[in-house]
């Protein structure tokens, strides 16, 4: 399913851009999308957050170049406390979309090309900035430093985790000397036997 097809009903009607009627020049959109853009993406892994769209679309002879500013925050969880924060959203990405017969005459050549069908008269970028959003989480959140708003860890739980860490530690036996104990107990009692 090629997801930049204009769509004809529903909240993300909005995002479509009807190129047809644009003259060939730079065009600016600007969107903001909250919770409810969200829960239109099954298993999103962001639910709830408030982020700006601005979209420089430049409309070329025969593709189109886009480029997403996005700003904002989203709610996500912390991997080093498990505590809900918010996290701060800045990042630039680009994109390109031509019509699928037409050969390549972009200079941006490591950018992925999106194609849309021939007869098209309008996108709609909502998936798109959906996927680059998502795309641009990182690995590892942590509230202390990405957090919005100046949260820091849940000392609490980094407290308990600390403590953990260590028992683990005094616990763990050495892999080899637990071996030997194994082959010692067999030996034990296929003699037994
Ligand atoms: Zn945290």
């Amino acid at each position: 399913m090629n997801h930049l097809l204009e769509r004809n009903s529903g909240t993300l009607k909005a995002f479509n851009i009807p190129f047809m009627g644009l003259k060939k020049d730079v065009h600016h959109f600007q969107y903001i999308i909250d919770s409810n853009f969200f829960q239109e993406f099954e298993n999103s892994p962001i639910e709830e957050g408030v982020l700006e769209v601005d979209l420089e679309f430049n409309k070329k002879h025969n593709f189109f170049e886009l480029n997403f500013q996005i700003e904002g925050k989203i709610r996500t969880q912390c991997d080093r406390c498990s505590d809900d924060f918010y996290m701060a959203i800045d990042f630039e990405e680009e994109a390109i979309v031509q019509m699928q017969n037409a050969e390549n005459t972009s200079d941006e050549k490591e950018l992925d090309i999106l194609t849309i069908p021939n007869d098209s008269t309008a996108i709609n970028v909502a998936h798109l900035i959906y996927e680059i959003t998502v795309l641009s989480l990182p690995i590892r959140k942590n509230c202390s430093e990405d957090s919005v708003d100046g949260k820091k860890c849940n000392p609490k739980v980094l407290k308990i985790l600390n403590r953990n860490n260590q028992s683990k530690e005094e616990e763990t036996t050495d892999p080899r000397w637990e071996a030997l104990l194994k082959f010692k107990n067999n030996h034990k009692n296929n003699n037994n036997n």
